[in-house]
């Protein structure tokens, strides 16, 4: 961290300042400049609140030089994490398919969809059981019911589960859950964040809708200084001015955040476009764009589903998307890149 010191600062001001970072285990190199002096912060600054520095009068500017995620970070563990959710690898090189319904709706469906993905080549079964909608008039998902139809359809089908929590409250329900899935409106809940650390649990964080990468590291960063080692983050598309889909698929996103973080990074091409049609381009463009997984929302009849009807795939569709990700997988490893 570097402390840019107004020119009209005092030299006891200046010692002042000093004093503050040094009772913080911290040492600082002073170096005068003609129009600014220059505190060079040495030392693990990641706890210093730049803000509050900003609240000193011969503060001009503060500037971190390294960032303050210690342990989502790369630079303090430049090897690839490799999450393991009940014995389905994902990051360094290991690579899933996440799908399932957007809402478990009943018993057959949920075990027709988790059928139907598995013999695609699945490897993880999603279906939300909370729904947290955009109105409270819409289907809210079966909740505890719904929670125990995935969980059995996961175990008839031999595939870890996973399911969105949204309150600390349910976090008893979720026990038997593989994969606990931290949605994009709850990525910067702290205290939900916080909960879920303690548990010790996988969690898949997904980035919020105008969330920076940055942002989604420090809310991985909650997770991880909480307790929770195996963490997953997720691209789901973000807001912008476009209207023609759900959200604009960050795919750039892969690449930043392998270079910023060792965590594994999985994409969802569903939330992020909203149309079935544009599923299946997106997918294959994350697994070029090196992708550690895809998570893909796949429904026995899309028509009549009951929460995101219009971005399902069918199972058919599904498989014929799974070989497809192969093949691009194969090509870009062929082709020294990273995915
Ligand atoms: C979901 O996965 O069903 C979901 C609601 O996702 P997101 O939080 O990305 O909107
Ligand atoms: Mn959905």
């Amino acid at each position: 961290m570097i402390i840019v010191v107004k020119k009209s600062a005092a030299e006891e001001q200046l010692q002042e300042l000093c004093a503050y970072l040094h009772a913080q285990d911290l040492r600082t190199e002073i170096s005068r400049g003609d129009a600014v002096t220059l505190v060079g912060v040495v030392g693990d600054s990641s706890c210093v609140d730049a803000d509050r520095l900003l609240a000193w009068d011969i503060v001009e500017t503060v500037k971190r030089i390294s960032e303050p995620f210690q342990k989502t970070g790369r630079h303090k563990h430049p090897g690839d994490t490799v999450v393991e959710i009940a014995g389905v690898k994902l990051g360094g090189g290991h690579f899933a398919m996440i799908a399932g319904p957007c809402s478990v709706e009943s018993r057959e469906q949920i075990l027709s969809v988790a059928q139907a993905v598995k013999a695609a080549g699945a490897k993880i079964l999603r279906g939300g059981a909370y729904k947290p909608r955009s109105s409270p008039y819409d289907f809210q998902g079966l909740q505890e019911e719904g929670l125990a139809l995935l969980l059995e359809a996961g175990k008839a089908c031999a595939l870890p589960v996973c399911a969105e929590i949204v309150s600390a409250a349910h976090l008893k329900e979720f026990e038997a859950v593989d994969l606990i899935q931290i949605g994009a409106r709850n990525m910067q809940n702290f205290e939900l964040l916080k909960e879920i650390a303690r548990t010790g649990k996988p969690v898949l964080l997904k980035r919020g809708f105008s969330a920076t990468l940055k942002e989604l590291l420090m809310a991985a960063e909650y997770l991880m200084s909480g307790g929770c080692e195996q963490v997953v983050l997720c691209e789901r598309g973000i807001r912008s001015f476009e209207t023609q889909t759900r959200n604009t698929l960050d795919l750039s996103a892969v690449p930043a955040l392998h270079e910023l973080s060792h965590l594994p990074v999985v994409v969802d091409p569903s939330h992020a476009t909203g149309a079935a049609r544009y599923v299946p381009p997106m997918a294959l463009a994350a697994a070029a764009a090196g992708a550690d997984g895809l998570m893909i929302e796949v429904h026995n009849n899309p028509r009549f589903a009951l929460s995101d009807a219009s971005q399902a795939l069918t199972p058919e569709r599904f498989a014929r998307l799974v070989c497809a990700v192969e093949r691009v997988r194969a090509a870009a490893a062929e082709d020294g890149e990273r995915g």
